[in-house]
């Protein structure tokens, strides 16, 4: 007998990269939020593929301004114009909440993090950066030292000096029992002096996701950042929203995650649903912090012909469908739903999020303890019924449920009546 894809996957590809469920699923095909996978089972798909299928699968418009631009020029690099580009520059630069914005284009999240902190420590003069506990940046060298889950962060060779700050994740934090004014004071002290004892005095940057994402979907109290950047403006530190997964409208908000908190950082990055699972990222910058560096052209394929051609199909589509506000409706109606189930199972110690965006955090009954086998088997059963959801959080115990943001009120009705039954079943 023939080895199958898992055992030959396993053969030849890093033993830390884990694919879902024991026996493990290949998508083939998609056509909105469906998927059909290599076992010829179709299933809903909640997950979005790490939430980068931003609008779903097989959109026409999408697909045909890919076409359109492949059969014209695949690749030129960045030493020539690419129209494409420009167009999406200027899009992402009217959308941005940076003032005098700046963008620049690379590959993947973890570049558009690095970038961000090449401009940051160049225009600081330090490699201080300061992140938050639960934070996930990447996988590069400084995104991994700035990643503040255990397991995931780097060995402590990095070039950059990481101190992690508390997040406002207050289910799981010292702070928690605090009401949410007194919890964001706590947080909001707590940098003040981290900024005050920092060895060079200069700090290069404060980096923080809106929503957490990988950390667990927590998303902070509402006056959180406004008060975090009321300490970064005094002593100069720049705030850099990491928005690689809460970007381009998914939480709800018009853009970006930050706009819920009603804060302007001075640097944004961005990628996974931007090209709709094509590869890109990029960072947005204020135009002193983005031209404070010297080098040229420095992402050979950064904001290439297809990935920029088919990014700008994505924002048009997000517009012209209204999908920020499908994001707030069908959000909130998860939302509800996921809360109705909680308040009857005592496997729930959490329900939260942002718009689309939404985290279920399991714990053994009657306490904090995180339940990562629980969710394990909540995603199987899920499979089983016909429905993808991802996991995260710092234990791999909360459940991350990220429909693509054309999902409709009858598909979160579907999820939601499979979640219900299989929470019941595994918590009995
Ligand atoms: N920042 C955040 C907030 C992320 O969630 C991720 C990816 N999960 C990254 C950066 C890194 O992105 P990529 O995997 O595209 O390198």
């Amino acid at each position: 007998t023939s080895p199958s894809l898992h055992d030959r996957h396993q053969a030849v590809m890093p033993a830390w990269m884990r694919c879902y469920y024991g026996n493990p699923l290949e998508l083939v095909s998609g056509s909105g939020r469906r998927v059909t996978g290599g076992d010829g089972e179709r299933y809903l798909d909640f997950f979005g593929g790490l939430l980068a299928t931003m609008v779903g699968h097989d959109i026409p418009e999408i697909t045909e301004a890919l076409q359109r631009q492949a059969g014209r020029i695949f690749h030129s690099s960045t030493l020539y114009l690419i129209r494409s580009q420009v167009e999406l520059a200027e899009k992402i630069a009217a959308r941005a909440p940076v003032d005098d914005p700046k963008v620049f284009f690379v590959n993947s999240g973890s570049e558009a993090v690095e970038a961000a902190f090449l401009l940051t420590t160049t225009a600081q003069r330090s490699n201080q950066v300061i992140a938050l506990r639960g934070s996930y940046h990447g996988r590069s060298f400084g995104t991994v030292a700035a990643t503040g889950i255990r397991g995931w962060s780097a060995t402590g060779l990095s070039p950059l000096q990481v101190t992690y700050a508390h997040s406002g994740y207050k289910y799981r934090s010292p702070f928690g029992h605090l009401p949410d004014a007194e919890f964001t004071a706590a947080c909001r002290d707590e940098l003040e002096t981290m900024i005050e004892t920092s060895t060079s005095g200069e700090i290069a940057c404060y980096i923080a996701e809106p929503v957490q994402g990988a950390g667990g979907f927590a998303n902070p109290p509402d006056d959180f950042f406004r008060e975090m950047k009321t300490v970064l403006d005094r002593y100069d530190v720049p705030f850099i929203s990491d928005e690689v997964q809460s970007g381009w409208g998914r939480t709800g908000r018009s853009y970006f995650g930050i706009e819920h908190y009603g804060v302007r950082p001075q640097a944004l990055t961005f990628a996974k649903g931007l090209a709709n699972g094509l590869a890109i990222g990029g960072v947005v910058a204020e135009a002193g912090l983005m031209d404070c560096v010297s080098a040229n052209s420095i992402s050979t394929a950064g904001g290439n012909p297809i990935a920029t051609s088919t990014a700008n199909a994505v924002i048009d589509y997000i517009e012209s469908h209204e999908l920020q506000a499908n994001a707030d409706a069908v959000g909130r109606q998860l939302r509800r739903g996921l809360e109705a189930i909680a308040a009857g199972c005592p496997l729930i110690g959490e329900v939260r999020g942002a718009g689309l965006m939404l985290g279920v955090e399991l714990v053994e009954p009657g306490t904090r303890t995180a339940a990562p086998a629980a969710a394990d088997t909540v995603l199987a059963e899920a499979r089983a019924a016909g429905l993808l959801i991802g996991k995260g959080g710092l234990s791999g115990n909360v459940l991350r449920i990220t429909p693509p943001m054309t999902v409709t009120a009858d598909e979160a009705r579907e999820a939601l009546v499979i979640l219900g039954e299989v929470l019941s079943t595994v918590s009995n």
